[in-house]
């Protein structure tokens, strides 16, 4: 089967084109959308995003009379699916099956069904010029349509560290002469619509150099080797081109672990990623191809991509805070005339957990939306309706945080970090945010920096336990209950405490016998625990609540002693949804320690 290759549109563009008819068929998968243009308007096959979608799609296409077929892909079978061809009589009937499902509210049910056919089709298309890859070039330098890093806003961390690989391939001379070596492999790792294929495409608009860009899903095909020699087609290309930067988007379709089974395992696809590794090792970055990467699931990806000479640089593109936002929803603003009333500030204040696509689309809805009522320009009337509607879509999510969940997530940290504050040691908070961070899976925690060093003295562990309760704390205090927010830091503090008691020896009864043997760092079988005799194991589990409950204790008497400090903080924190620097410090100097403390709490 040959897949076809789609043009990246954008989701406004998307859904204009459906509002004008210009749809011809559109079939939405997880996290993307494939549509085909109608032959009269180009005929062109191409794909948006659809992190921003508003929840209904169906209903729009229905109302505007467009076919379409929902995927739920499943890794995979992404390649197989891709470029489904079904004929009109089909669709029809499918289209009247799957409004009947959506009603019944199976959502998930149609999946097998739509796979299925996918599968069916599948051996249509065999034919030739499958090895050779469908990678678009676009030669940024030529200026027209050119992106740069202005329009890619509030993300300016990201931007930062993406500036040096600017200079690399516009500079590439300067590095060279003195024998530095370029980084080959740039990762970008962030939630779906927060700029990571945008950031990509001005990286190559700043530098000026040609962009090659291909998604992950379109490697992989049914047919064992397709992959492999698309990839190297691929580095072929960019070689002849450097310098050049190489982007592949959606990485994870091709970059999940290998298959540890030898037998049960996806051929093709770990053919694939073997070619890319081979290739990745067969140039250097002084080649002038540097190789960016996007992915949103950083954690399925097989562990050999990021070593080093090949995606060794990560680069994080979160969702963007308030002033993030109010810089993205001014770039989009730009060519929409607004009316007088319109504040994107406080547009930016109310939508916590957009992200940059979900700002852009809102801006579009708002626009649409003041267009149909025949307006000369956007009101924030038609803002405040067009963030419903977008929140009201993201909530089905989970990504929008009810103002209860905000509350108790700013509780929560807050406590963490005035608990913090007082606990010895040098791992202070040093950034509280409460601005949604959806890629759980990546661990990024700013407050609680359980850093790498090698030696920590009791006092700090107790400390860090004390710190890990904190939040927990914070939440029994205000409203007497706890919510299941909690549960990661529990985990972490019951692992500590054991670590603490059965590898470091702190345990005054059980006295320094390490009683588990510290060997899974490297290997991942199982930890090889001593044979230890029930007695012991009772009063391991004894003294790991023991020190658990003193920290407990200590946290609770900490925030009571400061309850107004805890009070005053929270409100800061929700409107402004990130402390650091200077406010940060100025609210955690004010935290009063509790008298008749032990000997170990001390400040500093
Ligand atoms: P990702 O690749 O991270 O899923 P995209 O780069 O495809 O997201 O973003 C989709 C669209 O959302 C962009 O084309 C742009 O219109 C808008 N967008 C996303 N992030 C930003 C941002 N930081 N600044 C401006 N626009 C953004
Ligand atoms: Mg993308
Ligand atoms: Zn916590």
């Amino acid at each position: 089967m040959k897949t076809e290759s789609r043009s990246l549109s954008t989701y406004s563009t998307f859904l204009a084109q459906v509002k004008s008819s210009q749809v011809q068929q559109v079939v939405i998968k997880r996290d993307r959308i494939d549509y085909t243009l109608k032959p009269e308007f180009g005929g062109q096959h191409l794909y948006t995003h659809s992190a921003g979608a508003t929840d209904d799609l169906p209903g729009l296409l229905r109302r505007h009379g467009v076919s379409f077929t929902t995927l739920q892909e499943n890794g995979d079978t992404s390649g197989l699916v891709a470029g489904i061809l079904l004929s009109t009589g089909m669709l029809v009937g499918l289209f009247a099956w799957l409004a009947k499902q959506n009603q019944a509210g199976g959502g998930g049910s149609n999946s097998g069904f739509g796979g299925g056919l996918g599968g069916g089709f599948g051996g249509l298309g065999v034919g030739m010029g499958m090895g050779k890859s469908n990678a678009r070039v676009y030669n940024q330098a030529a200026g027209k349509g050119k992106i740069t890093f202005a329009d890619v806003a509030g993300v300016d961390e990201s931007k930062q560290e993406l500036q040096e690989i600017v200079d690399f391939l516009a500079n590439g001379e300067k590095y060279r002469k003195i024998g530095a070596k370029i980084p080959k492999g740039v990762l970008l790792v962030g939630p779906p619509g927060t700029g990571k294929t945008l950031l990509a495409k001005a990286i190559a608009g700043e530098a000026g150099v040609p962009f090659i860009s291909m998604s992950g899903s379109e490697f992989v095909e049914m047919f064992v080797g397709v992959g492999a020699s698309r990839v190297r087609d691929l580095f072929n290309r960019a070689k002849r081109q450097a310098p050049c930067i190489v982007f592949i988007d959606e990485l994870d379709a091709i970059g999940k672990t290998r298959s540890a089974n030898p037998v049960g395992g996806n051929d093709e696809r770990d053919q694939t990623l073997n070619q890319l590794l081979t290739e990745m090792d067969g140039f250097d970055g002084n080649d002038g191809v540097i190789v960016i990467a996007a992915t949103n699931r950083p954690e399925i990806l097989d562990p050999a991509l990021r070593r080093p000479g090949r995606f060794d640089r990560q680069v994080l593109v979160d969702r963007p805070d308030k002033s993030g936002r109010l810089q993205i929803l001014q770039v989009h603003a730009r060519p929409v005339t607004m009316g007088e009333d319109v504040n994107l500030e406080a547009i930016a204040a109310q939508t916590s957990g957009f992200s940059g696509a979900d700002l852009a689309n809102l801006v579009n809805e708002s626009a649409l939306m003041a267009a149909r009522n025949n307006r000369q320009a956007v009101l924030m009337a038609d803002f405040k309706e067009a963030i419903e509607r977008v929140i009201a879509g993201l909530e089905k999510r989970s990504r929008v945080l009810t103002p209860m969940e905000r509350q108790t997530v700013a509780y929560h940290e807050v406590g963490h970090a005035l608990v913090g504050a007082l606990m010895p040691g040098d791992s202070k908070v040093s950034k509280i945010s409460i601005v949604p961070r959806g890629m759980g899976a990546l661990g990024y925690t700013m407050q609680m920096p359980e850093s790498d060093r090698f030696l920590l003295l009791e006092d700090e562990l107790r400390g860090q336990l004390a710190t890990l309760l904190g939040g927990r704390s914070a939440e029994e205090i205000v409203f007497g209950k706890v919510s299941t927010g909690a549960s990661d830091d529990i985990q972490r503090a019951t692992d500590l405490a054991e670590r603490a008691i059965t590898q470091y020896g702190m345990s005054a009864t059980l006295g320094p016998i390490a009683f588990e043997k510290n060997q899974a760092q490297f290997l991942d079988g199982g930890s090889t625990r001593r044979a230890i005799s029930p007695e012991v194991a009772a009063e391991i589990d004894r003294q790991v609540k023991q020190a658990i409950d003193n920290a407990h204790d200590m946290a609770q008497t900490i925030l009571r002693l400061n309850r107004d400090l805890l009070e005053s903080a929270t409100q800061t924190l929700l409107t402004a949804e990130v402390l650091e620097g200077e406010t940060l410090e100025a609210i955690l100097s004010q935290v009063k320690a509790p008298e008749g403390l032990p000997a170990w709490l001390t400040k500093g």
